[in-house]
């Protein structure tokens, strides 16, 4: 087919550009840095806080081109792709530095930033001809959209046996008995109709979103249908589970209509993202709310175990198998961060990370096997509360002293947002193996704060976010970029 004018144009255009940044010497280098992980794991505050220390030079001793003194500066600059919403940054810090700072509202679909940094190279070459700059692309999308890379190896019929398989097992009873209940009143090859396939399809997503609600950390897919982000309410998502008929499918059945849209969603919706944006990163930083598992109990450690495994098998590269060959493009680096470290005494980071480390073990000995660095850290992109001690009978026990948000409750008392507390959080077990061994489960006091209320403000005005090991975090994903 002969190729439309404004098409020929557009590449030319295209190509012509790139040639005369090169030639002109201002193509800049871009890495673009993925951010990922399940709903509420941190990903919003751990981007606001990046793009803040990073716009207004934070403390960040162990960031090494700022340590160094070789980090000039960082701006936001427009991102090239203007049909992919944009990180709301400046509405996110509003809301964590306004009068009254809040919690800004969590991530529910990809979106992006562009920020330019400038440095001086330690090179001595490129250092010679003076500052540096790179351009970071940081792509948050929900670590949910993952789970869906292993739907495009599988056939309606192979995904409806798994997904009705897991929905009839006896721990999902509760959650799974009404979407199984309607089932059970429809006939797979009766006629292709709509209010059919929208009621299984209702049903369907109301167990799974209660799924992860009654197992805090349980993930199903279609990715979609726990975060739909843009597709909410649209016919991509009007499918379910089946049973395969023992008589040849009619064409013109339900059965016939729900494949055919499981298709769509493998070919419109799932590759896409794959294609446009996961193939396309450098690195990559998986959060993870570890102490929230570990507080719900071994089998919430389990499940989020399970979940990672499957998210993390997305980064597996060069692999034979021909759905992982569409995203083994170069992600060198991936970090794994336990999240909201600041619920924890200091001297249980070093445990949580151990933790961490643990439950990723296996997907990372594959990442590193593909030639991608890994690490894990124990982090608090913006920190909620101070340290202190208490005494209790002749026990000095270090303590977190933060304001625990409104309705939060602890054996009988139920907090009201303003008063602060000095907590005990409670240990982290040595041995992170323990956790799976008996199964034991870790008690903590675990309470959601509300974010700092006070902050202090740099010589140039700025305020300062608070963080935990956040500085580690940049150094490995930035550090060696900006040498
Ligand atoms: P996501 O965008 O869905 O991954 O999650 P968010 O970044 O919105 O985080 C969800 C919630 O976790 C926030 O509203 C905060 O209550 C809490 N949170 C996230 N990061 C931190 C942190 O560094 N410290 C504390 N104390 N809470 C955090």
């Amino acid at each position: 087919m002969p190729q439309s004018p404004t098409t020929i144009v557009d590449e030319l255009g295209i190509a012509l550009s790139n040639l005369a940044d090169a030639a002109t010497g201002t193509f800049t280098p871009t890495m673009r840095l993925g951010v990922t992980g399940l709903s509420r794991a941190g990903k919003t505050i751990f981007i606001t806080a990046l793009v803040h220390n990073l716009l207004t030079g934070g403390r960040l001793p162990g960031f090494t081109p700022l340590a160094e003194g070789r980090f000039i500066g960082a701006r936001l600059a427009e991102y090239p792709d203007a049909t992919i919403p944009r990180f709301a940054y400046e509405q996110h810090l509003e809301a964590l530095t306004g009068k009254t700072p809040i919690w800004p509202e969590s991530t529910r679909r990809i979106s992006q930033l562009r920020l330019v940094l400038k440095y001086q190279s330690s090179n001595w070459l490129s250092g010679w001809r003076g500052p540096t700059t790179l351009n970071l692309d940081i792509v948050d999308y929900p670590g949910e959209w993952l789970l869906d890379l292993p739907l495009l190896g599988l056939s309606f019929a192979d995904w409806s046996r798994e997904a009705l398989e897991r929905a009839s097992r006896l721990s999902s009873a509760r959650e799974a008995q009404p979407f199984l209940d309607l089932l059970a009143t429809i006939d797979p090859q009766k006629p292709a109709n709509d209010p059919d396939a929208e009621k299984l399809a209702t049903a369907f997503t109301a167990y799974l979103r209660q799924s992860r609600e009654d197992n805090a950390m349980s993930t199903l897919p279609p990715g979609r249908f726990l975060l739909p982000g843009d597709l909410e309410g649209s016919p991509a998502l009007t499918f379910a589970p089946l049973p395969q008929p023992n008589q040849p499918v009619r064409s013109s059945s339900l059965y016939a209509m729900l494949e055919g849209r499981y298709e769509a969603y493998k070919n419109q919706v799932v590759r896409p993202f794959f294609k446009d944006h996961f193939a396309r990163l450098d690195r990559q930083i998986v959060l993870v709310d570890t102490l929230r598992a570990l507080n719900t109990g071994p089998a919430a450690v389990a499940d989020l175990e399970t979940a990672l495994t499957s998210v993390l098998s997305c980064f597996r590269q060069g692999d034979s198998n021909p759905l992982t060959r569409l995203v083994s493009r170069r992600i060198d680096r991936i970090l794994f961060a336990a999240t909201k470290a600041d619920h924890v005494h200091h001297t249980s980071h070093d445990r949580l990370e151990a933790i961490l480390n643990r439950l990723v073990a296996n997907a990372s000995r594959k990442a590193q096997f593909a030639g991608a660095e890994t690490r894990s850290i124990a982090l608090a992109g913006i920190r909620a509360t101070r340290e202190g001690t208490i005494v209790e009978a002749g026990e000095t026990l270090p303590t977190i002293i933060g304001t625990p948000m409104a309705g939060e409750t602890l054996g009988k008392v139920k907090y009201d947002g303003k008063t602060e507390i000095a907590l005990f959080p409670g240990d982290l077990p040595e041995r992170p193996d323990s956790l799976f061994e008996d199964g034991t489960p870790v008690s903590l006091n675990f309470l959601r704060f509300v974010p700092p209320q006070k902050l202090d403000r740099n010589a140039s005005g700025d305020v300062v976010l608070p963080h935990i090991r956040f500085d580690r975090a940049l150094d490995f994903l930035l550090g060696d970029r900006l040498k």
